[in-house]
């Protein structure tokens, strides 16, 4: 019998203690979590959870019996700060030494922070204790900038302004979500923006001048892995931790999964690091097959969704390397999806506000089934039908 430490406690690293379970594994668990709440989701932390509507208790992944339950040893409040590939060991922060036969890294990502003299009272989103000094700021902030038109800055602007707020976006592209929507959906949320009172600045720079304009200062400017306890062990890093198809890495009893894994994607064509709950979800499954003697190699569609006011916007597939693209549904209500192809073949598709269009493209893309495009502009077809 052997003994598992996972390091981070978030969507990845409460998977794989999960599915270790789940698939037989009986050996020790040890999840290190540097943070001391119980393990929780984090996507709600930029919308339900933001605008109230969700409690802390409803983002927990497990309460604390099931941990106690599946003999998963959950070790709160403790920080990794030294891996020792050789001794295969693990040090904390409070001294204590963890000893491993397979080690996972389940470190997640931090956000990329603008430089203190430009926003020295900025904040930012990742966790709950982000979370509750964000929502502290907004009961006596009236105004508020977000720096950064992406999924969560966005996110935070339409929950700011439904509390009453007088927001202002500041992005500096020339239009909102730009590294990941085509124009087309860019310009909706643009509008519904705009329509709900947040003042958005497209090709806007910040300066300490413009932002000391604001009571509140939200930051969301992406994010970067967490790769220093890896970096430092001798582990092959390179935008995360390079692994192959069974999220191992340049050490073979050392996997990486999640945010900081970064992996070959054959939807993408190439080596990226995927930020979304599937990744995560789906890598941890990996890793806890390889562990298990049950080998898989890691094959799934990327799908990833952002809520803003009444648009619900579901993406599967990776949207970046396409030459055309057909519409499907109700432009003028916001009610449709852009299906991506590169040549003849289906690469994505981003659905607002059509979740059945979205659970469609999934089974598509992962089949590698393509579709006519006169079949996707007619609503009345079947598009799982080319499936059978
Ligand atoms: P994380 O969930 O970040 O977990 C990593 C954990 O490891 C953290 O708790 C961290 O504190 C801990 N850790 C790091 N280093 C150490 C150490 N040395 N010792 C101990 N612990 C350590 N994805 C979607 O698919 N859809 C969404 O709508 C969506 N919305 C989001 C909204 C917000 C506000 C945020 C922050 C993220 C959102 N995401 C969304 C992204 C998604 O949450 C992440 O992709 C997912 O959490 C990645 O899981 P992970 O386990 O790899 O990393």
């Amino acid at each position: 019998m052997s003994s598992v430490v996972i390091i981070g406690a978030g969507h990845a690293g409460v998977q794989a203690a999960v599915s270790l379970r789940e698939m037989g594994f009986e050996g020790k668990i040890q999840l290190i979590a540097d943070e001391s709440h119980l393990p929780y989701q984090k996507p709600p932390l930029s919308k339900g959870y933001l605008n109230g509507k969700q409690t802390a208790d409803n983002l927990l992944f497990r309460n604390a019996h099931y941990y106690e339950d599946q003999k998963i040893d959950l070790i709160l409040g403790e920080k990794a700060v030294a891996l020792d590939t050789r001794s295969q060991t693990v040090s904390a922060a409070s001294g204590r030494v963890f000893s491993y036969d397979r080690l996972i890294l389940a470190t997640g990502a931090e956000n990329r922070r603008l430089p203190q003299d430009i926003a020295h009272h900025a904040l930012y989103l990742r966790n709950m204790t982000d979370v509750q000094r964000l929502r502290a700021a907004l009961e006596t902030a009236k105004s508020v900038a977000v720096v950064g038109g992406g999924f969560i800055g966005l996110e935070v602007a339409a929950a700011a302004v439904e509390a009453g707020k007088q927001v202002t976006v500041l992005e500096v592209q020339d239009r909102l979500m730009a590294r990941v929507l085509p124009a087309v959906l860019s310009e909706v949320f643009l509008k519904r923006h705009r329509e709900m009172g947040v003042n958005v600045r497209l090709g806007a720079t910040v300066s300490a001048e413009i932002l000391a304009d604001y009571e509140a200062v939200v930051v969301g400017i992406g994010v970067i892995p967490n790769q220093e306890l890896a970096m430092e062990a001798g582990i092959e890093c390179q935008n995360g931790m390079v692994v192959n198809e069974f999220q191992q890495t340049s050490e073979s009893n050392v996997y990486a999964i999640g945010d900081c894994a970064n992996h070959y994607n054959r939807f993408a064509g190439k080596r990226c690091r995927l930020e979304s709950v599937q990744n995560a979800v789906d890598q941890a499954k990996i890793a806890a097959a390889h562990i298990c003697g049950k080998a898989q190699a890691y094959d799934s569609v990327p799908w990833f969704w952002t809520n803003q006011y009444d648009l619900k916007l579901q993406m599967a597939g990776i949207n970046t390397d396409y030459d055309s693209y057909v519409f499907r549904g109700d432009l003028s209500m916001d009610k449709f999806s852009v299906f991506y192809f590169k040549g003849a073949d289906l690469v994505a598709v981003d659905s607002l506000n059509r979740p059945a269009d979205h659970l469609a493209a999934r089974k598509l893309l992962q089949a590698g089934v393509t579709l006519g495009k006169d079949q996707i502009v007619d609503i009345n077809f079947k598009l799982t039908a080319v499936l059978t």
